[in-house]
C-alpha cells in the first residue's frame, strides 16, 4: 500500500504559476496527491501540499521530495524579466540543485518543461522537429539558460540508476488565467504598438492551448519507465500548424 500511495504522489515546481496550475488540476483529477513547491502560494486546494521555498536551496527542496516518484518543473522567472543573472541561478544552478535534490530523495522520474525556443535562430522553422540543433545564438538570454537547463536534465537520464528524464518543448501557451501571451499582446494593442509590420506579416509563430500542453507533461510521465524510448529526450509539442504572426 505504501507504494502505491508513494507512485501517486507527485511534486509541481512552479506550481503556483499558469501552466503549473492547469497540471495541478489535472493531476488531482488523475487521482495523484501533489506537493507543489514555489516561491509563491496562490491557492489552496484539498490534496495539495504547499512548500513555500526557493527551487535553488537543496535544503527546502527536500522536504517536497519525500515519497514522491514524479517531479514536473514548470518554474522559471518571466521571460520578460531582464535579469540575466536571476535567468542563471534559477534555470541553471537551481536546476542542478533539483536534479541532485531528486536523486537524494529517490524521486524516480523528472519531468522538465523546457521551450521551443532552445532550438529557434530567428529564422522561420516549420514542423521543426527534435533532430534540429540547439541554436547556437538563442534569441535573448532566457532562451540560452533554457538550453542549459535541459542539456542538464536530459544528461542526467540514469535509467540503470532507477532515474529518467524527458522535456516538453512548448512555444508561445495561451489558455485561462495566461498572465504573459495574450494580457501582454493586449497591453501592447492598447499602447498602439500593433500598428508597425514587422517583415511580410506572413512570419510564423506556434501557440499551444494549455491543456495540450499538461497532456504531453502527463503522457511523458506516464511513459517515463526504464525501458522506454522517450528517456533522456525532448518533444515538441503544438496545437497543430503554426499560424501567422
Ligand atoms: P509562470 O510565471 O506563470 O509560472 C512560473 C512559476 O514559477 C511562478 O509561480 C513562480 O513563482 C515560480 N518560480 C519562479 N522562480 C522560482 C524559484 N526560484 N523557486 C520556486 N518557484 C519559482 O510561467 P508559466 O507560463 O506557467 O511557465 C511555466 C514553464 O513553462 C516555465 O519553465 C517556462 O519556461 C515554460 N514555458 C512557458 C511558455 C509560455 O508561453 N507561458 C512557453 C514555453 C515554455
Amino acid at each position: 500500500a505504501t507504494r502505491s500511495r508513494a507512485h501517486k504522489k507527485c511534486t509541481v515546481i512552479g506550481g503556483s504559476g499558469f501552466l503549473g496550475q492547469h497540471l495541478v488540476q489535472k493531476l488531482l483529477e488523475k487521482g495523484f496527491t501533489v506537493n507543489i513547491l514555489d516561491v509563491r502560494k496562490t491557492f489552496d486546494k484539498q490534496g495539495v501540499q504547499f512548500f513555500t521555498a526557493d527551487l535553488c536551496s537543496k535544503e527546502d527542496v527536500l522536504p517536497a521530495f519525500q515519497d514522491v516518484s514524479v517531479v514536473f518543473h514548470c518554474a522559471s522567472p518571466a521571460p520578460s524579466s531582464d535579469n540575466r543573472e536571476l535567468f542563471y541561478k534559477v534555470n541553471y544552478t537551481g536546476t542542478k540543485t533539483i536534479i541532485e535534490a531528486c536523486k537524494e530523495a529517490g524521486v524516480q522520474k523528472l519531468v522538465l518543461t523546457s521551450s521551443a525556443s532552445v532550438v529557434f535562430e530567428g529564422t522561420d522553422l516549420k514542423n521543426g522537429s527534435e533532430d534540429l540543433p540547439y541554436a547556437e545564438k538563442p534569441i535573448d538570454y532566457y532562451s540560452q539558460t533554457k538550453i542549459l537547463q535541459e542539456k542538464e536534465v536530459l544528461r542526467a537520464n540514469n535509467p540503470d540508476e532507477n532515474f529518467m528524464t524527458v522535456a516538453i518543448r512548448p512555444h508561445g501557451i495561451f489558455g485561462p488565467q495566461d498572465p504573459h501571451l495574450v494580457p501582454v499582446l493586449v497591453q501592447a494593442a492598447k499602447s498602439g504598438k500593433m500598428e508597425f509590420m514587422i517583415g511580410d506579416g506572413k512570419n510564423l509563430v506556434d501557440f499551444t492551448y494549455v491543456d495540450n500542453v499538461v497532456h504531453g507533461l502527463i503522457l511523458a510521465a506516464e511513459n517515463l519507465h526504464p525501458n522506454s524510448p522517450i528517456c533522456g529526450k525532448a518533444y515538441h509539442i503544438t496545437n497543430d500548424e503554426p499560424i501567422p504572426f
